[in-house]
């Protein structure tokens, strides 16, 4: 079992900073039960100091690749080296133009290296990059990786799933039973990275950032196997680090099909959070009357003058009507025009998905029945544990359970579940290539 861990806060300016605290974030990405190679690929691009996060913003991504392995692994690793390379490049004070063009580029260069050997032909990747500027966060996604945002107990996807699924239930064409009885498969993507020469990257925000804020990147071995609301409740409820090893083991304990992969970062004091709000629209972007139908309600007005002076009382009526019919209308497309215009100064539809994630006894009793599975396993398995401290941590489970505390139980049982799948791993890297069956 390879799992690849990494955890930071920003590098500081100096040891003292508030700049250093700032944000902080931890990732891994794990094999999983059943695969034998790991094609997802994660980056973590932090700004050094305060100047170049104004410019550039801190930079993650989440990449999963497709295709005969070896080019599944080239796809994802190509993404996540090619975008912070190309968008340092290319940002000359837009970072959004700059991201997309970056993304648009590792897109073209995997499609070059797919069609020059044919070992590789085809490979694709889906990619989710989240930006975070001075502005909000940014986002540039392909795929069905995603992105989320916990707020207080709210999970929001703030991605759309570039699947079937999610496709087919956007267009409207298919009834939700049909998509919850797994008529359509999960699996199937309708966009990445690589298999064609151009592709259309969604982009989403700024969505401002608030001191607390969390986000989330993950491959679909993650939100395959856990629902956005165990998701939340673990994001919530878990230190960083922890929250990253807590949903890896459980989607592993749930029979890890896939690759998975987290990354998760947290806005942590006034450093990062957003003061400016979104810019105004441009003069030319502002609602003005359109001159059309003003055009039209004068020249009514001045026909039913003329043709109230020579009398034509009913042509006259006629022609207010109209006139007082065309300042109407006019005003109502002028209305019209101000609300599409508010929505041009955001990018995308996100967030597209929300979760209220409160922790609560009955995800509390999810983990102890999945600790209580996997102790029995152990026993069976002759894998050795510190039973003491196991046993007085699910203890303190139980206490804070009792309580009514379920974050602090699922904080305490997280541990437990933690321990003994690391306990588990070496078992299993012992045994080498013979692979446990949960
Ligand atoms: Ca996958």
């Amino acid at each position: 079992m390879n799992s690849k861990v990494t955890s930071s806060s920003t590098r500081s300016e100096s040891p003292n900073s508030p700049w250093r605290t700032a944000l902080a974030t931890s990732a891994a990405t794990d094999v999983g039960m059943r695969r034998s190679a790991n094609q997802d690929s994660y980056c973590i691009t932090l700004a050094d100091d305060r100047e170049k996060w104004e410019r550039s913003g801190h930079l993650l991504i989440v990449a999963d690749g497709m295709g005969a392995h070896a080019a599944g692994e080239l796809a994802s690793r190509l993404s996540v080296d090619l975008i912070p390379h190309h968008y340092a490049k290319l940002n000359r004070g837009d970072p959004i133009g700059a991201i997309l063009q970056a993304v648009e580029e590792a897109n073209s260069e995997i499609y070059r290296r797919g069609q020059a050997n044919p070992e590789f032909r085809g490979m694709g990747t889906t990619t989710s990059a989240l930006l975070l500027l001075p502005a909000g966060a940014i986002l540039a996604h392909v795929g069905d990786s995603r992105i989320y945002r916990l707020r207080g107990q709210t999970l929001e996807q703030l991605t759309f799933d570039h699947s079937l699924v999610w496709e087919m239930r956007a267009s409207g064409e298919v009834g939700e039973e049909m998509l919850r009885n797994n008529a359509v498969p999960k699996n199937v993507i309708t966009r990445s990275l690589g298999p064609n020469p151009n592709v259309q990257v969604d982009l989403e925000g700024p969505f401002p950032l608030q001191n607390g804020d969390r986000f989330l990147l993950c491959s679909d071995g993650l939100s395959g196997q856990l629902t956005d609301e165990e998701i939340g409740i673990l994001l919530g409820s878990l230190d960083l680090d922890m929250a990253v090893r807590a949903m890896i083991d459980l989607a592993n304990l749930r029979g890890g099909p896939d690759n998975i992969t987290v990354a998760v970062a947290e806005i942590r004091g006034d450093e990062l959070v957003t003061k400016s709000v979104l810019p105004t629209p441009p003069p030319e972007d502002r609602p003005s009357y359109p001159i059309g139908f003003g055009i039209a309600g004068v020249v009514c007005a001045l026909a039913a003058v003329v043709l109230l002076m020579v009398k034509q009382i009913p042509l006259a009526a006629v022609s207010v009507a109209a006139a007082f019919v065309a300042g109407i209308s006019g005003w109502i497309k002028m209305m019209k025009f101000d609300s599409s215009g508010d929505r041009s100064a955001r990018l995308g539809r996100g967030p597209h998905r929300k979760a209220q994630c409160k922790p609560s006894a009955d995800f509390v009793k999810q983990i102890t029945g999945v600790i209580q599975e996997l102790q029995e396993w152990m026993v069976e398995s002759g894998v050795q544990v510190d039973q003491r401290e196991l046993d007085a941590a699910i203890a303190l489970g139980q206490r804070e359970t009792a309580a009514r505390n379920y974050k602090q139980a699922i904080q305490h049982y997280c541990e437990v579940l933690t321990a003994m799948m690391r306990n588990a791993r070496v078992k299993a890297d012992d045994r080498d290539d013979e692979s446990i069956d949960y």
